[in-house]
């Protein structure tokens, strides 16, 4: 299309305007409806300019002095602007002749910006200018300022906006009852008070978003979040999988062998699953539970479930250092049952790499277990029929859907996916809407908990004695070296020298040391050793974070903990008190401790249950992160805020179940006002 074309059907706009309203994602009026404004500017009042504070925005009135084009320090236009009680400076870096023109001299104009001391006196940088007619009174309601993008003018938007609330229909999708219930306003009386606020409005309520105009376009725009993933899961659900009934010949004999007996939890978290896998269509379940809450064991039974039925089940797990290790779990919990299992990994010579690759070609073995590895390409499982991601948040979207691609032609595997980072439950609700979810809210007995102690880095000594005495006792440690963000061979190096030191300082002990850039090989045997008991000491970078599991070690070192987060601290604190020794974690900390750092501490050494740490991490940092966590088609929430509106977001759930069930055309409607044609993004 021609540039400068009119749009048909869009008044007013050209093909070229049209691309640029297309970077806002708006593709024609009814789109203008729902772009809100970002904040609001009160030009119902004149600020006289002796009186305008430094450091506010004003909108001051005046007569044009002098206005030229100045060249030093840089090219810019300067206006001189008076209203008897002085005199204020308006400076344009850019500029265009058009605005030259309109601040002729002897002009009445408006300027609305913020007001600055400067060199000349009081002045303002880049105000928006407006000129006066004679006679002409101030707006009586406060201005909306729009999201914009290069060569779209607040005015451009504005009059778009305007004519959109005009003309374009404003159908009310809610039921009457629902926004009576939740004390919402109707859909076109919201947009009318976001877009055109009344003289009357509570300015600090718009602001701040609490206004009931926002609440409402908000709680809508959660329903819509809510209505596209449950639709997303519904579509998964009604394609056909594998039927793997529980016949238990495999699942009843390991928990005969196995040395203790499943929690509660796992119990009910094993049946939940078995009735999935059992239907003919895919399982898509989250199996959530805290760090030691014994996940591997729900998981390995699901997958003997599989292969009773004679069908394939993988694991994938994050880390070399995990996946090796459930590889030996399994195996050794397995191998009593006359069950094998394959460990793929890209740190596995070739020549053992191809023969597992050969047996499960063929599908002579059953089971997998390994890293991403599992996914890459000469990699077939043609029986697979059921796929378990372990610390399924270190994924992303597409590696987890590349291990369910790897099964036979059509047949969609279960999924299985595994989480100990615990998010509350109105977040699990915007995250997982999508999913099932189990939960394992109990951890086996005989664990002693785990005592924290904070310690001064002037203490680090004394430290080192512990560790001492610890592992003199028999026991095991892990030293976790600080973490440096900004820079892996800084990482390294850290590491590398608290190494050195704590060999040095621990002549009597085996200390050993794991950070992520040792060839795989060199990591396993570490770990091996560690396990074995061949090491005393694990100096270790937060690759091991995750999922590492040594029962003997019963004591965790952890420097400069002000720098990690919760989520982090809580993980690697895990990593002991899986024996029955009484453990202990000492976060050493270095002064001076930020407001968050103290914050943090306060945090984890108050709290061992994970779901309450996930709460304060909510709080402390906002859900922000959470939402980065799970990497995600999610469709991202443009208004609603997952902190300010959290209190909507279980009405939004209940009433999209309603929708779906009994007025599928008001859903799609909706789906349609916030969404276009972007529904697609979610159907993986
Ligand atoms: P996570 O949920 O963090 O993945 P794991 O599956 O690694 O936890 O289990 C932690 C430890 O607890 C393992 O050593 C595991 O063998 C053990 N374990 C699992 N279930 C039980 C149970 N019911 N009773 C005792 N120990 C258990
Ligand atoms: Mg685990």
């Amino acid at each position: 299309m021609a540039a400068g074309q009119p749009i048909r059907g869009w008044n007013g706009v050209n093909s070229q305007l049209a691309g640029r309203l297309a970077k806002l994602d708006l593709h024609g009026p009814r789109d203008l409806l729902l772009h809100l404004p970002l904040r609001y500017e009160d030009e119902t009042r004149l600020t006289p300019i002796a009186a305008a504070r430094a450091g506010f925005p004003a909108q001051i009135e005046g007569e044009v002095l002098a206005c030229e084009v100045v060249l030093r320090p840089r090219r810019q236009l300067v206006a001189r602007v008076s209203d008897g009680s002085g005199t204020l400076v308006a400076r344009w870096l850019n500029f265009y002749p058009s605005q030259q023109k309109l601040l002729a001299l002897g002009r009445r104009v408006r300027l609305f910006g913020e007001v600055r001391s400067g060199f000349f006196g009081d002045e303002m940088v880049h105000p928006r200018v407006r000129v006066v007619a004679p006679g002409e009174g101030l707006p009586t309601a406060l201005t909306p300022v729009y999201p914009t993008t290069a060569g779209v003018g607040q005015a451009t938007l504005r009059k778009l906006i305007e004519r959109a609330l005009d003309t374009e229909p404003m159908d009310e999708l809610l039921p009457p009852a629902w926004l009576a219930r939740l004390g919402l306003p109707g859909f076109a009386e919201a947009l009318q008070a976001l877009h055109r606020p009344p003289p009357d409005a509570d300015p600090w309520a718009l602001e701040q978003r609490t206004h009931p105009a926002w609440r409402r376009i908000k709680f809508e725009e959660l329903l819509v979040q809510q209505l596209s993933l449950r639709r997303a899961y519904l579509a998964r659900r009604a394609r056909s999988a594998m039927p793997l009934p529980a016949r238990g010949s495999l699942t009843r004999a390991l928990l005969e062998t196995l040395p203790f007996r499943p929690t509660a939890a796992q119990q009910r978290a094993a049946a939940e699953i078995a009735a999935d896998l059992a239907a003919p269509h895919p399982m898509q379940r989250l199996l959530q539970g805290d760090v030691g809450s014994g996940k591997t064991l729900v998981a390995a039974l699901a997958m003997l479930q599989a292969a009773e039925n004679g069908w394939q089940a993988a694991m994938m797990a994050p880390t070399e250092i995990l996946a090796e290790q459930h590889y030996r779990k399994l195996s050794a919990w397995l191998a009593p049952l006359g069950v094998e299992v394959a460990w793929l990994s890209g740190g596995r010579r070739k020549r053992e790499r191809a023969v597992e690759l050969a047996r499960l070609h063929d599908g002579e073995v059953l089971l997998a277990v390994g890293t991403h590895a599992l996914i890459e390409d000469p990699v077939t499982l043609p029986r697979l029929a059921l796929a378990v991601v372990d610390e399924q948040h270190r994924f992303g979207v597409r590696q987890r859907l590349a291990l369910r691609e790897k099964g036979a032609d059509g047949l969609r595997p279960h999924m299985l996916m595994m989480s100990a980072t615990p998010i509350p439950r109105t977040l699990a609700m915007t995250h997982y809407a999508d999913l099932d979810v189990s939960v394992l809210d109990e951890l086996p007995p005989g664990r002693t908990p785990i005592r924290t102690r904070l310690v001064s880095d002037a203490r680090r000594d004394e430290v080192v004695g512990r560790v001492r005495d610890a592992c003199l006792g028999g026991r095991q440690a892990y030293w976790v070296c600080p973490l440096i963000e900004e820079s892996e061979a800084l990482q390294l190096q850290t590491a590398q020298d608290t190494f050195d030191t704590l060999v040095a300082a621990l002549a009597e002990l085996r200390v050993g040391l794991v950070h992520g850039r040792l060839r795989n090989d060199e990591k396993s045997a570490t770990m091996s050793a560690f396990a074995a008991g061949e090491l005393d000491v694990l100096v270790a970078t937060t690759v091991i974070e995750v999922g590492v599991d040594v029962p003997n070690a019963s004591l965790m070192v952890i420097e400069h903990a002000e720098r990690f987060g919760l989520a982090q601290l809580h993980q690697l604190r895990g990593r002991v008190g899986r024996g029955t020794a009484e453990s202990v974690c000492i976060l050493i900390y270095a002064q001076p401790l930020s407001q968050t750092g103290r914050e943090r501490l306060k945090v984890i050494y108050e709290n061992t249950d994970g779901f309450e740490i996930a709460r304060a991490d909510l709080r402390i940092r906002g859900p922000g992160e959470f939402v980065g966590a799970r990497q995600s088609g999610v469709p991202l929430l443009r208004y609603a805020s997952l902190e300010a509106d959290v209190d909507l977001i279980a009405p939004a759930r209940e009433l999209a179940e309603d929708l779906l069930a009994h007025k599928p055309t008001a859903a799609d409607a909706l789906m349609r006002r916030w969404l276009g044609g972007r529904e697609g993004l979610l159907q993986a």
